[in-house]
């Protein structure tokens, strides 16, 4: 297994490395997960602060959860990507978005949180088409 992981935001402003396992993979279907990615989840690996190294200017947007712990969102200034979440309940580690990551094919979701809040659409039923890459498609009108 590796023990390095890096990653970068869409359009390459920030970038980061990371040194060892994530202590944890977790999907989330929270209400804040869902507006924060424009889909139905996130998926997050979460490590120690120390392991964590990043380049580039990051905004951040905090708000408090229900459970009144302080929670912040960072993200891309210039494309918006989500990078990295805190939560002041586990204040030595932060969370990386799995999706900014180069390469995260050793990694498995472990848990899924916030089950009760998934919405159907972020299901695929049986007869949903898929191309393996963008089809000759337009609208008709
Ligand atoms: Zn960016
Ligand atoms: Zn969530």
């Amino acid at each position: 297994m590796k023990n390095k992981y890096s990653g970068k935001c869409l359009c390459g402003a920030v970038t980061y490395q990371v040194d060892g396992q994530p202590v944890v993979v977790a999907q989330c279907h929270c209400d804040e997960c869902r507006r924060l990615s424009g889909t139905g989840h996130t998926i997050g690996a979460m490590f120690p602060i120390a392991a964590v190294t990043m380049n580039g200017k990051l905004n951040e947007f905090r708000y408090q959860s229900d459970k009144e712990s302080a929670v912040t969102k960072s993200f891309c200034g210039k494309c918006g990507s989500p990078i990295f979440g805190t939560n002041s309940r586990t204040p030595d580690h932060l969370t990386l978005s799995l999706g900014s990551m180069d390469d995260a094919t050793e990694l498995d979701v472990q848990v899924v949180i916030f089950e009760r809040d998934k919405k159907h659409w972020d299901q695929l039923g049986p007869d949903v088409m898929s191309f393996a890459t963008q089809p000759d498609w337009k609208p008709d009108n």
